[in-house]
């Protein structure tokens, strides 16, 4: 019961405010200065988000790369299932990721690799869905782009049906809550479309071994690092064996 009304508020905050918004106008008068200063505050962070994150663009174009994020993504996914405390992951090269798991974990790689295996054989017998984590980079920038297109879209719809701080107001949370309802499935559909592959024939576990630092990325001291080499064979349709090389990174 507890759990489910803390499920709950936020939606029911957000009902309180819109009918608060329509029947007192003219307190959103006063409203529109708060959301106009944290409009603009999150312009300014969206802007350094895509700037730290030029990844994107490089996986976009890059099959073999977008396999290898799809192979880093499955392989936390098998570690979660199996009751490791993995954290985190990045993908850094074309035949490359990196997991990342508490330190209270220690250092067995037989584990990691074993969990690497298994993704890979899970996807190719169609388990596609492991390839796609809610908790990817590429959902987080498509989660901060869509909010500020909601942002920007609200007082355009406001101005195109009065103009009035109220309805400002009640368009602005009306739409927040459509982005509330959809930005899962945004950012799943992104990596499908953009940044994570399974398209690949075969897939094989190269090399697994712990590392400190990878890319610009260093570890924290909290943290234990594994990067696991893969040998990809991508689907006829994207071309060739997959050789090392260029370089990125992204989680
Ligand atoms: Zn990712």
């Amino acid at each position: 019961m507890v759990a489910w009304l803390k499920r709950i508020f936020p939606s029911l905050l957000l009902d309180a405010s819109l009918v608060l918004a329509l029947a007192f106008p003219r307190v959103c008068t006063y409203l529109k200065w708060p959301f106009l200063g944290s409009y603009l505050l999150f312009t300014w962070l969206l802007y350094k988000e895509l700037l730290q994150n030029g990844w994107i663009l490089t996986i976009v174009r890059d099959p073999a790369m977008r396999v290898a994020h799809g192979l880093e993504h499955a392989t936390l996914a098998v570690l979660l299932e199996d009751g490791m405390p993995a954290l985190h992951g990045f993908t850094h090269g074309r035949d490359r990721f990196v997991v990342a798991l508490e330190a209270r974990y220690g250092h067995d790689v037989a584990a990691i690799q074993d969990a690497a295996v298994q993704a890979i054989r899970r996807i190719r017998e169609g388990e596609r869905a492991l390839a796609y984590q809610p908790g990817c980079g590429t959902s987080q920038i498509v989660s901060m782009a869509s909010l500020w297109l909601v942002g920007t879209a609200s007082p355009l719809l406001a101005l195109a049906l009065g103009g009035a701080s109220s309805i400002l107001f009640a368009t602005g949370l009306l739409v927040f809550r459509l982005w509330l309802a959809c930005k899962t499935s945004l950012g799943l559909l992104a990596q499908r479309r953009f940044t994570v592959s399974t398209d690949f024939t075969s897939a094989t576990v190269v090399n697994v071994r712990e590392t400190r630092m990878r890319a610009t990325l260093v570890r924290p001291h909290n943290e234990v690092w594994f990067e696991v080499v893969v040998d990809v064979v991508l689907a006829a349709s994207k071309g060739g064996l997959v050789a090392p090389g260029a370089p990125g990174f992204q989680g």
